[in-house]
């Protein structure tokens, strides 16, 4: 057996604002079976840095429903809310080579600019022009602005697993993003950065709603010297009318009981083909089929 068999290192990472629905099953399903089939580890980390959205008991009941429903995580649970410092030590790196500023504009008077045509917009939203960029930190008393990082005038391009080559040129499509808010609470960026690094994550299996945020995740490795990791991402589950599944979107919530037809349903999801009569089989024997056939390239990423 070579050592590159069990390296693998994937992880499930969901946001605690709203119990586990449909669409995060299919991420946990994908990136466990992903996991298992290079017989690595899968952990599992509560994405709770955007502490205004978390909703209270939604962290504990996204963990019994993965419990219920049989995964097995590895390690201890990972509490983005308990990793502030490790946050703010990435931040100092980056501060030290001098690829941070204050950004003291406000998201109002950068929508108004955008409205009078006097900035544009990028692949990812309103680009930011850098009006900012030679703020100093000494000069600011109060740790009440938002602070950017640098980006470069070059495109970043990754090999998705399921999607294929992918690029962005971060000045193009955004410019300079923030890292840590206005209102002192980090990013998701660079949260989910540190974080992957910290657990030595090698594989993101996603959904593709982070496409769009992967070569922001990719420069900001590139930044703090940690290594780059291998992405898929997933189809979306949609509703009739396009409109993504979410707990926004009022999907269905799963409850603290194994679901088996919905198990199987995500196995079709993911293009496994599942045969039917499983869907009245045990949830062992279900895990059982899927590990035993699982294949990342069947899923069909044509659906999204
Ligand atoms: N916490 C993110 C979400 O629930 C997922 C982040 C990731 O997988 O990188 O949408
Ligand atoms: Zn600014």
């Amino acid at each position: 057996m070579t050592s590159t068999t069990n390296t693998y290192r994937g992880r499930f990472a969901p946001s605690p604002t709203g119990p586990l629905h449909k669409g995060s099953l299919v991420a946990a399903v994908a990136s466990y079976l992903e996991a298992k089939k290079y017989n690595g580890q899968w952990l599992v980390r509560m994405e709770d840095v955007d502490e205004l959205r978390n909703v209270k008991g939604a962290a504990d009941s996204i963990l019994r429903s993965i419990e219920a429903f049989g995964f097995e995580w590895d390690e201890d649970i990972l509490y983005q809310t308990q990793r502030k410092e490790a946050y703010a030590e990435a931040l100092q790196q980056l501060k030290e080579q001098n690829l941070i500023y204050p950004c003291t504009c406000s998201r109002k008077s950068l929508k108004a600019k955008a409205a009078s045509g006097e900035i544009t917009s990028g692949q990812l939203g309103v680009i930011y022009p850098g009006f900012c960029t030679n703020n100093n930190f000494s000069n600011f008393k109060t740790d009440e602005y938002a602070i950017r990082i640098k980006v470069l005038e070059q495109k970043i391009c990754f090999d998705d697993e399921l999607l294929g080559a992918n690029s962005q040129n971060l000045k193009a499509d955004s410019g300079d993003f923030i890292i840590r808010r206005r209102d002192a609470l980090f990013a998701y960026q660079l949260a989910v950065v540190v974080d992957d690094a910290f657990q030595n994550i090698t594989h993101v299996v996603r959904g593709v709603d982070l496409l769009d945020s992967t070569v922001r995740q990719l420069y900001l490795q590139q930044c703090l010297k940690y290594n780059q990791l291998q992405y898929a991402h997933l189809p979306l589950i949609v509703h009739a009318n396009g409109d993504k599944l979410s707990k926004q979107t009022g999907a269905q919530s799963i409850g603290d009981k194994a679901d088996i037809p919905l198990l199987v349903e995500c196995l079709e999801f993911l293009g496994q083909n599942p045969p039917k009569e499983l869907e009245r089989d045990s949830l062992n024997n279900v895990w059982c089929w899927a590990m035993e056939n699982w294949e990342l390239n069947k899923i069909n990423s044509a659906q999204d």
